[in-house]
């Protein structure tokens, strides 16, 4: 079984290869040197990260540096809800956060259906706030899936 730093690397090869690939469609459309600098860099660097995190985060129904990273995460997430007295929405991410643990290891989070569906907010919620570029979060979401996909394949060759 892999530990962490090998899901890291895997995830990090998928992402570059995504990169490749986002790169050359970039590359065919010119809309994209209108970005500046800042932009250039910082979204490759997002879609990187997002997808170190995903190649984490099937293992967060065990015990493991996934499961730490995101349990940190769900913990500033709920203290700011509290915060901001959003109360109903802190007590569904009580109740996410619990149902994970509760499930067994390399249970639903290891599915291929789960690697459609865990990242889908990424797409529908810029899609839903953002209806005139209804695809903006596309990128990021291909992102997540890719880490996620190069979780279960490091676990099935591993
Ligand atoms: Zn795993």
């Amino acid at each position: 079984m892999a530990g962490y730093k090998g899901h890291l690397a895997g995830a990090t090869a998928f992402a570059i290869g995504y990169l490749a690939l986002l790169a050359y469609a970039f590359s065919v459309d010119a809309a994209y040197r209108q970005f500046t600098f800042m932009e250039q860099v910082g979204y490759p660097l997002a879609l990187v990260g997002l997808a170190l995190l995903f190649g984490l985060w099937p293992d967060v129904d065990t015990d493991s540096k996934g499961q730490s990273v995101f349990y940190s995460i769900f913990f500033a997430a709920d203290l700011f809800l509290i915060v901001t007295e959003q109360f109903r929405s802190a007590a569904y991410l009580g109740l996410v956060a619990l149902l994970l643990v509760l499930s067994r290891h390399r249970g639903w989070t290891h599915t291929w259906w789960a690697m459609l569906l865990v990242p889908s907010p990424l797409l529908l919620l810029p899609y839903l706030h953002v209806p005139e570029r209804p695809l903006v979060g596309l990128p990021f979401y291909g992102a997540a899936v890719v880490g996620y996909l190069s979780h279960l394949v490091v676990d099935r060759i591993t």
